[in-house]
This record gives structure tokens, sequence and C-alpha cells, in this order.
């Protein structure tokens, strides 16, 4: 591949990285090969193509990509979900082992952990990860042999709550425990997990990376090369490889990452602070207001407070659906990571833990022109008032 120049900015690298090699007459990005199987001219020796399943030409510029993104010293592995590659991770917690997770961690992660723990294959914790001194009990309490694993996700998914990372991760891997960390709402632009102590990082690749709410992938990032041997056999063992076509959608996604993230960043500090003390809303969480108590670990430990903006509209459960209903522009739906500005009650969906509250609304804060965004929502916000 060409460009890896390593002093290259994160912002350059999203554009650059994981392009063909620079020689006369080769395209310029990389070609989308559909093909599931590969000439054979002698017998397969190991990192040959082989078959759709173990290897495909589609996979490896992003791979490449965002493995330099991570800072990680081996290409990423990409799944065919964000839950494939968490499945994968989970793979790696040895047999009797327990597992410590955020009981606000992705919703999704807690109950594929919740299942394999009702299988007997490991003992599951769930913590308040803001809370570091009963988070470091837990891991006073990991057994010896097998240790486990703590999943780190920071700021929580919808609770935005925000977990001293690198302290935990350090009193982890003392424990013996391996630390993944879901870094799906930070995007490798504003946290670098392996450098603070994560051994794998995840990806939810059809939020930010891809961006434009057309592909579901994931991805895993590793610097250990035995285990990341041990995520590509599970992927290749299992089966939850990705499609050539999203993984190419989601390098060109990629190469907006820098700008879109930027635009919808300030967007959502802006709604935040016109939020605040808005008489519609009783309660605003976003890392980037002064007062949020996850404030100053996200500023010391990020280098910026993301997109995501959680309220709770006056007048709880019946203002927050009335709120999601009176929206024109914002897009009522699940998700987030978009381009497009997306509202939920999170409480709507299932399996939402009962900790979060029921008139809870996430807001994905997309690139559209804020004072459209502002507009849009202070009339669905003074909708459901008259509603409720
Ligand atoms: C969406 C999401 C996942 C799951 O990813 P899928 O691509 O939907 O399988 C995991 N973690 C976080 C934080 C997410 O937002």
């Amino acid at each position: 591949m060409a460009n890896s120049d390593p002093d290259l900015a994160p912002d350059t690298v999203v554009v650059s990285a994981g392009r063909p090699a620079r020689e006369h007459d080769a395209p310029a990005n990389p070609p989308l090969v559909l093909s599931t199987t590969f000439h054979e001219t002698r017998a397969p020796e190991p990192g040959d193509r082989i078959y759709g399943r173990m290897s495909n030409p589609s996979w490896d510029p992003f791979e490449e990509a965002l493995g330099r993104l991570e800072g990680a010293a081996l290409p990423a592995l990409v799944f065919s979900s964000g839950l494939g590659a968490a499945a994968a991770a989970l793979s790696l917690v040895p047999a009797g082992g327990t597992v410590i997770m955020p009981r606000h961690a992705y919703a999704g992660s807690v109950s594929l952990a919740t299942a394999e723990a009702a299988a007997g294959r490991f003992t599951l914790r769930t913590v308040d990860i803001a809370d570091t001194e009963a988070v470091l009990r837990e891991i006073d309490a990991l057994p010896g042999s097998p240790a486990g694993m703590l999943w780190l996700e920071s700021p929580t998914n919808p609770m935005l709550e925000v977990a001293e990372t690198a302290r935990l991760a350090g009193a982890a891997r003392a424990a013996g425990a391996l630390v993944v960390t879901d870094n799906t709402f930070n995007t490798p632009l504003l946290s670098r997990p392996l450098e603070t102590g994560a051994d794998v990082v995840l990806h939810s690749v059809t939020k930010y990376l891809s961006g434009h709410s057309d592909v579901v992938l994931g991805a895993l990032a590793t610097s250990n090369p035995a285990l990341r041997e041990r995520l590509l056999a599970h992927r290749t063992l299992h089966g939850a490889v990705a499609g050539p076509f999203e993984v190419w959608l989601a390098l060109r996604g990629l190469r907006t990452l820098a700008v879109r993230m930027e635009r919808a960043q300030a967007n959502a500090a802006e709604l935040a602070a016109r939020l605040t003390g808005h008489p519609a809303v009783d309660r605003v969480r976003f890392p980037g207001l002064p007062q949020d108590p996850g404030h100053e670990r996200a500023k010391a430990q990020l280098s910026g407070f993301g997109a995501i903006v959680c309220i709770e509209p006056a007048g709880g459960l019946e203002a927050a659906e009335a709120l999601v209903g009176a929206v024109r522009l914002w897009l009522p739906a699940t998700s987030l990571g978009g381009v497009e500005s997306l509202i939920e009650r999170r409480r709507r969906q299932p399996g939402e833990p009962a900790t979060v509250p029921e008139s809870l609304v996430r807001l994905s804060v997309g690139i559209e022109n804020v004072e459209d965004l502002w507009a849009d929502l202070e009339n669905a916000l003074k909708a459901s008032q008259r509603l409720s």
C-alpha cells in the first residue's frame, strides 16, 4: 500500500491510507473485488487468498487504514457487524473466567455477554463504569487464573458516563485480564485506546467510520500478533465475514471522517448549550458541558466530546414520545453516527435496561446547518409541552 508515512496526522491518514501503490495507470482508489475464489497455480501457502471467507482484497485497504488510525502495529480485522466483532472479542475470554462490563455498555454487547454467561462460558459482572473504586474492587476480586476480561466503553451508550479508562485498564492488565475497548462513539480521532492499555479495540463501523447509515460492519484492532491470530481464526471459522462492497463503502465513508466529526461535534456542542436551561428540558447529558459529571475526565482523556447528546424533556415519557413525534428534519430512528441527525427515545428498544430513564431521548447530531437543527428541535420541544 502507498502513503504509509508514520508522521502524518490522523485527519490526513483518513484520506491517504489504504490506497493502491503509486504505479503508472494504477487506480487511485482500491478496486471492488467481488470474486469468492482465487487462481491457485500451486498448493496454497499461509497468507494466500484461497477463498472469500478467509480473505478478500477489498478488506485490506480498510483494515490497513483503521489499524494505522488506532496506532495498532497490525492491520485491523473487519467483521460482518459490530456485534460479530464483539463475539470474536468475547471468544478470547478463558473458559471459567470473568467479564467485567459497564451496565450501560451498548445493549447488544451486554445481551451477548449475558447469553454467554447463562450458557456457562464465563461469569459476567456489570458495573457503573464511572465509579472507579467500585470497578477496581471487581478487578481485585478477579480469580487469578483464568482471570478474564475488562470491557470498556466510555462514554457509555446512552448514559454518556465517562470512565477513568487508563487507570482501569492498567489495573485489569496487572490482574492478568484482557482489556477490550469499544471505541465506536469516539472513533480513533478522539481516542486511541491501544495507547492507554487496551489489548483490543472494537468498532461498530456501521456508525461514524462509515458515516452514512448505509453499511452494517464491525472491526477489531490489536497490536498483539497472538491475539490477532486468534481473532482471525474466529472470523474464518465462525464466518462473520464482511461483504466486499460494505468494506469498500466504509473506506469511502472513512475518507470524510475528520470533517464529518468536526462539524457534528460543533453542532452537538452548540445544541447542548442551547438545550441547557431550556424550560422544556429537565436534564441534558453531554460530556462537553462544563457541569456534566463526565466533563473533567472527558477533557483529560479525549480529543473531543463527540456528537451524542441525551436529554430528558420536562413531562417525562409522554413528553419524550411527543418530542420524537413532532420533529420534521430530525429523523426518528435508532442508530447513530451518520451524516443525518437522528432522534430516539431509547427505552422504545426492548433491550435497553431499566436504569436508563423512560424519558431519555438520544440525539445523534449530524452535519446539517445547526440553525435548521435547532429550529426543528425547538418547535418539537414546544409541541412536546403542549401535548404532554
Ligand atoms: C451499534 C453499536 C454496536 C453494535 O454494532 P453493529 O454494527 O450494530 O453490530 C456496538 N457498540 C456500540 C457502541 C454501538 O453503538
